[in-house]
């Protein structure tokens, strides 16, 4: 049995606030959201980061970022503008080693490019 906590949300295991749901992707509310609006957009297929992704991949991530689009404009926020995050890594600050890209809106967001 997978260790990965969104594994386990995808297989049902753990629990979330579902989005969008199709074979290849999940779009759930993010558990802790740091905006008004902030969903987390993932491929059900267990890649552990942008650094793991594939050539074979690239038709599932095409999807995950028009998943990304979709579920912006199904929360409302696609005029109003948003953003879109991805951490790899140490440095990058990812905790959760399951890819996923965090749509984050529904408010002015501060400035969250490089170091401050
Ligand atoms: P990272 O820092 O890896 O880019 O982001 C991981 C995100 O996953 C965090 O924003 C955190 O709040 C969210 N998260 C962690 N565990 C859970 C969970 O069990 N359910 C949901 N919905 N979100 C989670
Ligand atoms: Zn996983």
């Amino acid at each position: 049995m997978s260790e990965c906590i969104f594994c386990k949300i995808v297989e049902g295991q753990i629990p979330s606030k579902k989005v969008l749901e199709t074979d290849n992707i999940l779009v759930f509310h993010d558990i802790q959201p740091a905006a008004k609006v902030h969903v987390l957009v993932i491929p059900k297929k267990h890649i552990a980061s942008l650094n793991e992704v594939q050539e074979a991949d690239a038709s599932i991530m095409a999807e995950v970022v028009l998943a990304a689009k979709q579920a912006a404009e199904q929360l409302g926020i696609a005029d109003s503008g948003y953003r879109v995050i991805n951490n790899i890594g140490s440095d990058g600050g990812q905790v959760v080693h399951h890819i996923h890209f965090h749509v984050l809106g529904g408010e002015k967001l501060g400035q969250l490019i490089g170091n401050s």
